[in-house]
């Protein structure tokens, strides 16, 4: 027997005690993410707390800036845990999480990360990201948005599109136009600013799924201060690319598609007992699962060979995505941040995704098009809207023509 093992038994122990004891039941929800919605504020920031307490909302973040310090053998332990007692995650900025903080620990200065990274894991602020322009989003080195130095501050002039959640963010992660003498990419400043300053509007556009998810924000002379420029003046293309591939690894992995390898551990497991291969990809045996109630007969078998083979194939081809996700990972080296390849892992995930919502759609029939009123169950019409939001997957965080480009060239490093 190894000592290895022994460390994270007693780690698997702990956190079975921790969570019994600071889980409210109403954050068990997992299951059926609707019962979230029925939580109070007061449950809600209860878990929060206690999770951000053990730097758990960023779990591999160093402690020092209220990460949990985790190795990877750690996190798989805590992720086994958390699904076991079905909790929601605590409410975070996903943009913050998985996005500026992670640039934040690579590229910023001790005084940004102590300024920025705990009020992340505390759920203190949310954040947006403000790349795409109107002339700039696959070519983004294209943008337009001038920012210029007077005094200690920076003056920002022009405007940024789709950004999601800028009507509820606080702060944003802006790329701007520091020097357009040179080459467009060596222009380019990272820079971090609030949304509450004077001269930003902010404009919500209204997506096909009827939600209003993500705005245009302009900016008239805001005023940003000069030590909130992360990395080099005219360096920030390289904290950019980095970000983007912190972005495509997460939806890979978020996106409720083929990606989404969820670690289901059976509830009757004791701690210390030898553990069988959690099954690698919920999505897969869920669209089977929701295909039941729109089946007729007894035996529960749907009636079209075509949509039952493409189900089939949908479950098969998942499975291989899971398994070189999870291979991936575990080839991966400790410390080592994301490259290109995560275009890849982008690419096949958000296909996947818009995929399977199109096998639940036909699996529906004619339930799957409920848009509002009576007649249609209230999942039923948020499956629809997921439908149309699905659509977006290949074209948030890049399209899948530019992840096709970027493997091409940075990956088999193909010519232009
Ligand atoms: C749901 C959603 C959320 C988003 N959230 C944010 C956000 O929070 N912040 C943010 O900054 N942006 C966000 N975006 C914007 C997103 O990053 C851009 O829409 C995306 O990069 C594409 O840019 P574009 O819309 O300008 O399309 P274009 O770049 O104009 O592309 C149009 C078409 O041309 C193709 N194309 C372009 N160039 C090439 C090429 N070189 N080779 C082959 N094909 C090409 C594209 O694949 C696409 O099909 C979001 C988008 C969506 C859908």
């Amino acid at each position: 027997m190894t000592t290895e093992a022994q460390p994270l038994e007693g780690f698997r122990l702990e956190l079975r005690e921790w969570l019994e004891a600071n889980c409210p039941a109403s954050m068990r929800v997992i299951a059926d993410p609707s019962l979230y919605g029925k939580a109070t504020e007061a449950e809600k920031k209860q878990w929060l707390d206690a999770m951000a307490g053990r730097g758990f909302t960023t779990p591999t973040w160093p402690k020092e800036h209220g990460g949990g310090g985790l190795e990877k053998a750690e996190l798989q332990v805590l992720n086994e845990e958390l699904g076991r007692v079905g909790a929601y995650p605590p409410m975070v900025s996903f943009f913050g999480t998985a996005m500026l903080g992670p640039v934040l620990l690579e590229f910023g200065n001790d005084a940004q990360k102590n300024e920025h990274l705990r009020k992340i894991t505390n759920g203190e602020i949310n954040w947006c990201q403000g790349y795409s322009e109107p002339g700039a989003g696959s070519d983004l080195a294209s943008l337009q948005t001038r920012a210029v130095l007077d005094g200690d501050h920076y003056i920002i002039n022009g405007s940024k599109i789709w950004t999601t959640q800028a009507n509820v963010a606080d702060w944003i992660f802006c790329l701007v136009r520091t020097d357009a003498t040179g080459p467009k990419h060596d222009g380019i400043s990272f820079i971090l600013f609030d949304l509450k300053s004077p001269g930003v509007t902010i404009s919500p556009i209204q997506l096909i799924s009827g939600s209003s998810e993500f705005c245009q924000v302009f900016f008239q002379d805001v005023k940003a201060d000069a030590k909130n420029l992360v990395g080099p003046l005219n360096g920030g293309w390289t904290i950019a690319k980095r970000l983007l591939e912190h972005e495509r690894k997460t939806l890979s992995g978020g996106m409720g598609g083929a990606g989404m390898a969820v670690p289901v551990v059976k509830k009757d497991k004791k701690a210390g007992e030898k553990k069988k291969k959690a099954p690698l990809v919920a999505s897969a045996s869920l669209l089977a699962e929701s295909a039941r109630p729109y089946i007729p007969g007894d035996d529960k078998r749907l009636g079209d060979a075509d949509l039952r083979s493409k189900i089939a194939q949908y479950e098969l081809d998942a499975l291989c995505f899971s398994f070189s996700m999870r291979r991936s990972g575990e080839e991966g080296k400790a410390g080592r941040g994301p490259g290109p390849a995560t275009s890849m892992f982008k690419l096949y995930s958000s296909e996947m995704n818009k995929r399977k919502m199109e096998l639940q759609m036909s699996i529906r029939g004619a339930n799957g098009l409920g848009w509002e009123g009576e007649g249609f169950e209230p999942g039923e019409i948020s499956e629809t809207r997921g439908w149309l939001r699905s659509k977006g997957n290949s074209i948030e965080g890049g399209t899948s023509e530019v992840q096709l480009n970027v493997i091409a060239k940075r990956v088999l490093g193909l010519p232009d």
